[in-house]
């Protein structure tokens, strides 16, 4: 009988190193250029993510309509926060938050949120990228068709819905509270594997702020770390949301995990759609991984001038 648990125990542990096979975005072997090395890996597939949104190359769907976010106020949503060896994860309350509309297929209920970021303001940190701008942050709502479990969600092709918003910075003395209140948790949670309970209230849309849900992109793709499964619908909200310059950095600082993004992956012929009628195309960037955000950018102007005028 010994020997019979003594050989389960093994089988399980090594089930267990399979399943979790040590991948990082920087400073390890299995960094992204060898993900799709891994096994069972579908990171060199052609319906990969995240993607860079080319406003020159966008898709009207009038079909995608508002999507509705149920529950998104309930202030006790979050379950704990956990450091899983490559970003903070907010484990939500399952079943609570739903998400049907916007031109769905199916209704999604929301699982967890998590966050990518860069290294400091100088290398911002989001995975998609805007005429190849790349934001700050980003945060990530991953939800799953409606009562599927998440290895049920990755056997098909719409069984994961990822929500994406991005974060800019702001220089102003403004005053986010749930971000304050998130952050304030970081400290707890620098070692792998540790987890937090929030004991304040933390809705989901206290930290997306007033972002437009009305406005979006919408493509297949997969999800964004091993092993890349191609069963994602993304939904990319086109409005951000400003938090202060001090708090996007305590991740990095924290943490000390940096650039927890993956670079684009190429379009190979998807379309993007947007659900907005009328595009104006803006000024064109630089094609940069070191670009500036928008946000940094005009801020830095605007001090450079004020500058410029008390010189
Ligand atoms: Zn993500």
């Amino acid at each position: 009988m010994f020997f019979k648990w003594t050989f389960v125990f093994i089988l399980l542990c090594l089930n267990s190193l399979v399943a979790d096979q040590p991948w990082c975005h920087s400073g390890c072997e299995a960094s992204p250029s060898f993900w799709s090395s891994l096994p069972d890996s579908q990171c060199g597939g052609v319906r990969q993510s995240p993607i860079n949104i080319n406003p020159n190359h966008l898709t009207f769907d009038p079909g995608l309509q508002n999507l509705t976010f149920r529950n998104i106020d309930d202030p006790n949503i979050i379950k704990y926060l956990s450091n899983n060896g490559h970003t903070v994860s907010c484990v939500l309350e399952y079943g609570i938050v739903e998400v049907i509309g916007g031109g769905l297929s199916h209704a999604y209920t929301a699982d967890s949120i998590h966050f990518h970021w860069g290294g400091n303001i100088w290398h911002p940190g989001s995975e998609h990228t805007v005429e190849s701008v790349r934001y700050p942050m980003e945060v990530h709502l991953v939800a799953l068709k409606e009562g599927w479990t998440m290895e049920q969600a990755k056997t098909d092709p719409e069984g994961i819905a990822v929500f994406a918003f991005f974060i800019d910075v702001s220089y102003s003395s403004m005053y986010v509270e749930a971000w304050h209140t998130l952050t304030s948790y970081l400290l707890n949670l620098t070692m792998k594997g540790s987890s937090v309970y929030i004991v304040q209230p933390l809705s989901i849309s206290d930290l997306l702020g007033s972002v437009d849900l009305t406005k979006y992109y919408r493509y297949h793709g997969s999800l964004t770390t091993p092993a890349c499964e191609e069963v994602v619908v993304w939904t990319v909200f086109k409005e951000t949301n400003k938090i202060r310059r001090k708090l996007v950095e305590r991740f990095p600082l924290t943490l000390k995990y940096r650039n927890t993004y993956r670079m684009v992956q190429k379009l190979n012929g998807r379309p993007v759609y947007t659900s907005q009628r009328v595009l104006v195309a803006s000024e064109g960037h630089a094609g940069s991984d070191y670009a500036f955000s928008r946000g940094s950018l005009v801020s830095i102007l605007i001090a450079l001038s004020s500058m410029l005028i008390l010189v």
